[in-house]
């Protein structure tokens, strides 16, 4: 099942990201330098009473829209109105796709003209909306400032997103929206086929569902248009995640789809390996970093997908797979451990390759490595380097010991949890790949403190 997204909505400083990080678990250990996720930190993962949800924080969107004006060389006052206006676009794709909107308002400067745009606009779309009033820290003034929002004449929600007061009855409301139960665990491998428009996802998962060893049927969403299909390949199914819309718009033939990062985000969690389709003529592009960087951050096994190659050969026949590779990896860095395929999705070539990487993939991400196995790895590792000096000390590993799968999770001991840099970090996984490879799989190293 998909899990709900609820949106937090505002005018720039009203505490949106405050909330966000009170409501969002922290996913990574260590912050990385993948595009989109280190500017701003726009959806997390939460769970509340058991029911697990995604939040997305729409500020970010806002930072964003900031970014790029800034880096054209503008000052941001003066492109006010058309920054507002931009702002409030971006604002409205993330809700148009989100399931519940918090909408955030702040006590101390009380309702303002821009609050009452976003809500103007926000009514247009039929989702549930919990209005929230922040920088109310106690019950004590609670009544005064909230008079000013009272005209509004919805329920109001005060909270100090800062100290938590109100937070746990606003969540409690939030959450008993949301479908009850456990998450279903599909039996069959789930693949999103993700990229920008016009790469050509649909026109991959059309020459998929139609070649003659597959067999489709489809599996309706549970709560939204999303439909996703079976297919089998060789005996064994696989589920294409959220096909309906694609396969909808590769019958407009030539229509541009509109870019959805609500769609992506949710496809991504949803599966258990993202298939990222880039056009391999066109080469990759800013968007693509980022919904790479989306699939990253999900931690999801990967395959990078170079489609339309029949154009590069026709143009470039004698390009390697290597030098490819390595242009690839140049922009996707942080992406180094994907598998590259090239493929044409027009000509149908090489496209059920797909199936047996997803495999493999799979297999990777759930593989488990014995505690000595580890522990010979690490000996051999820091024989070739150590953790540089931290405080003037040497920085010991005593041991390493695998803790998860799905995707791989590693435990490193250590005398000193603050010396263990990300550069170290870097070098270790380096190390472990080349001794097992986990191909398509992202793997993540938690660094805890051990006195001997
Ligand atoms: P989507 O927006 O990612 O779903 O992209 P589409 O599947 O709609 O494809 C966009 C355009 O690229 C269409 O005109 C397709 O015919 C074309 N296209 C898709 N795959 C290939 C390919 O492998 N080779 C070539 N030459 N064109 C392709």
């Amino acid at each position: 099942m998909n899990k709900f997204i609820v949106a937090i909505v505002g005018r720039p400083n009203v505490g949106k990201s405050t909330l966000f990080n009170r409501i969002a678990k922290k996913r990574h250990a260590v912050i990385e330098d993948v595009p989109g996720i280190t500017r701003d930190r726009l959806y997390g993962d939460a769970v509340w009473d058991d029911r697990h949800f995604i939040v997305v924080d729409t500020g970010g969107f806002q930072k964003e829209v900031e970014a790029n004006v800034k880096s054209k060389g503008q000052p941001v006052l003066e492109h006010n109105k058309k920054f507002l206006e931009e702002v409030i676009k971006q604002v409205f794709t993330a809700v148009e796709e989100a399931d519940i909107v918090i909408m955030m308002m702040d006590a101390e400067s009380g309702l303002l003209p821009m609050d009452h745009e976003l809500i103007r606009h926000l009514r247009r779309h039929e989702k549930k909306i919990f209005y929230a009033v922040n920088k109310i820290d106690g019950p004590k003034k609670e009544s005064t400032l909230l008079n000013d929002f009272y005209s509004l004449g919805v329920d109001l929600f005060a909270v100090s997103a800062l100290n938590g007061y109100g937070f746990e009855n606003l969540m409690e409301q939030i959450v008993a929206m949301l479908p009850e139960g456990e998450e279903e665990k599909s039996e069959y491998p789930k693949i999103a086929i993700v990229g920008r428009p016009n790469v050509g996802k649909s026109t991959l998962v059309n020459a998929l569902l139609s070649s003659e060893r597959m067999i489709v049927s489809s599996i309706p969403g549970t709560t939204r248009d999303a439909v996703d299909s079976v297919c089998s390949y060789y005996k064994k199914k696989y589920v294409l995640v959220d096909t309906a819309g694609i396969r909808r718009k590769g019958k407009m033939a030539k229509t541009v789809e509109r870019y959805s990062f609500m769609r992506t985000l949710r496809n991504i969690e949803d599966c258990d390996v993202a298939l990222i389709v880039f056009d391999a003529e066109e080469g990759i592009v800013e968007l693509d970093q980022r919904i790479a960087g989306l699939v990253h951050s999900a931690q999801k096994g990967v395959a990078i997908l170079l489609n339309k190659w029949d154009l590069v050969d026709k143009s470039a026949p004698s390009l390697d797979i290597e030098k490819i590779k390595r242009m690839v990896y140049q922009k996707l860095w942080f992406m180094k451990y994907a598998p590259v395929l090239t493929i044409s999705a027009l000509s149908k070539k090489r496209i059920t390759n797909l199936f047996p990487i997803v495999d493999r993939i799979i297999a990777e991400s759930s593989r488990r490595i014995n505690t000595q196995t580890m522990n010979e790895f690490l000996r051999k590792t820091i024989s070739i380097k150590e953790p540089p000096m931290y405080r003037g000390r040497r920085v010991k590993i005593y041991y390493i010991t695998q803790v998860k799968t799905n995707p791989p999770g590693f435990v490193i001991f250590t005398n000193q949890k603050e010396g263990i840099k990300e550069q170290y970090l870097k070098f270790l996984e380096g190390q472990l790949r080349s001794f097992m490879p986990f191909e398509g799989v992202p793997v993540k190293f938690y660094v805890r403190q051990r006195k001997r």
